[in-house]
């Protein structure tokens, strides 16, 4: 699944993508977990390529992925970028996050330890 895109697409303007993925091994639910991310690519090819490099390193199944303003009911909220970043340690990190406890709280970690010490800091909240 390699593809060598040519540097000319340049000009393209980057727009901003969404793809959904389901990780078929999550700790979470036996039926495998879903989530969204988005990113910037210029085109089809570029979004595509970003997609599937993202689903083999990780080792998660494409669901879907198009352009957000093409995304209806997407195309209002705002998520976590492909490689995402935890909101405690700043570590980047492209395994599937771990959420918040505090369900109206949309941070993500990178780690259960990276939850609980925010939790603890931000919500008062021993997990
Ligand atoms: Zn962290
Ligand atoms: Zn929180």
């Amino acid at each position: 699944m390699t593809r060598k895109r040519e540097a000319k697409e340049d000009d393209l303007p980057a727009e901003k993508w969404l793809v959904a993925f389901r990780n078929p091994s999550s700790s979470k639910s036996p039926e495998g977990s879903t989530f969204v991310r988005e990113f910037y690519a210029a085109g089809y090819y570029e979004a595509y390529d970003a997609v599937l490099t993202h689903a083999e390193r990780m080792n998660l199944e494409v669901l879907w992925f198009r352009e957000k303003r093409n995304c209806g009911p997407y195309m209002n909220r705002n998520y976590p970028g492909l490689e995402a970043r935890c909101t405690y340690c700043n570590k980047r990190f492209g395994h599937e996050p771990v959420p918040c406890a505090d369900g109206k709280c949309e941070s993500e970690f990178c780690s259960r330890q990276c939850m609980d010490d925010h939790a603890m800091l931000k919500h008062r909240v021993r997990t």
